[in-house]
């Protein structure tokens, strides 16, 4: 099969050829269809995530087909469609996987990260992390719901209720959560790069009520706000834009470093928190979710040999919507 390869961070994915995995226990085998293009497998392929010691193939957004199973597999057909997500395993014993968090487990395995992900033709996967596919999404339009959506919809439940929502950083995330946030009745605010206009107007289609830069004052104070873009000097920024009470949810994997703040910015019980990973009970909810609000990704597609090209565009923020290789 070919498959892009990450042979160590700093350096770009090189094609290659490989045996097609074989299945182990619990695990099926997938024909990969499409898979998206993440932030994340930027950190991973610029090195800013740690313990990548091996080669490994990127790509955590995997729509497929089952070919086969491997022993003890039972759950699935041949032929059905599966999404496989960033949370590949856990240990199911911790105190965290036994108390609903298994995103938080110690020994958790990550698609495209420790786990070889879905840059490539082929790929395995345990059967217990991966999601049915909702009917009324192709293969391209479905890949970004499992990890820009899922990532999403877990930043907005950790904004509660708030009606007035900023989201920092409209991309592949924001665009998704943005349409499920206006089907709840909440006001969203979007924050692009100066100077972005084309995002800015992108953001007002989807039903932003307000759309600037990200330095600029909304027009009112927000009650929560999420920041999708991985820059720290952001997380200041939108606690000055949020009311007392408010929260600011930090979404990604990783960002730079947040300069230091004056204390009366946190004062009046806002609150800064981070989201990690996903559990596979916000797979199931979201994924319900997405059909419900009929929600619609706009896609950018690349054929699996330019997934450099799609990863460097996504770094320069020339993607709208969501880059998504198209495989099978
Ligand atoms: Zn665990
Ligand atoms: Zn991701």
């Amino acid at each position: 099969m070919r498959a892009m390869v990450l042979d160590r961070p700093g350096t770009p994915l090189r094609e290659a050829a490989r045996e097609v995995p074989v299945p182990g226990p619990g695990q099926v085998l997938l024909r990969v269809l499409a898979c998206g293009v993440c932030r994340t497998d930027l950190h991973v392929v610029d090195g800013e995530l740690p313990d990548l010691s091996r080669p490994v193939v990127p790509g955590h957004q995997i729509v497929g087909v089952v070919e086969a199973g491997g022993p003890g597999e039972g759950g699935f057909a041949t032929g059905q469609r599966l999404g496989v997500p960033w949370l590949g395993w856990t240990c199911g014993a911790c105190r965290f996987c036994l108390s609903g968090r298994e995103n938080l487990c110690g020994e958790a395995r990550f698609t495209g990260y420790h786990l070889d992900g879905g840059f490539a033709e082929y790929a395995v996967a345990d059967a217990r992390y991966c999601f049915p596919i909702p009917q009324g999404y192709s293969d391209l339009q479905a890949a970004p719901l499992l990890c820009a959506g899922l990532i999403g919809y877990r930043s907005l439940v950790m904004t509660g209720d708030a009606p007035r929502l900023g989201l920092y950083g409209f991309g592949a995330a924001a665009h998704i959560v943005a349409q499920l946030a206006v089907h709840q009745g909440r006001r969203v605010f979007a924050f692009t790069r100066p100077g972005d206009g084309e995002a800015q107007a992108f953001a007002r289609s989807l039903g932003a009520e307000w759309a600037g830069a990200s330095g600029e004052a909304p027009p009112e104070p927000l009650d929560a706000a999420i920041l999708f873009a991985p820059a720290g000097e952001l997380v200041p920024v939108a606690l000055r834009a949020v009311e007392p009470g408010g929260t600011v949810v930090c979404a990604g994997i990783h960002m730079s470093d947040i300069p230091s703040f004056p204390y009366r910015l946190l004062w009046e019980e806002r609150v800064v928190r981070s989201v990690a990973n996903l559990t596979r009970r916000d797979g199931q909810e979201f994924l319900a979710l997405a059909t419900q609000a009929q929600l619609r990704t706009e896609v950018e597609s690349f054929p699996l040999s330019e997934a450099n090209e799609a990863l460097s565009r996504l770094r320069t923020g020339h993607v709208r919507g969501a880059a998504v290789l198209a495989v099978g």
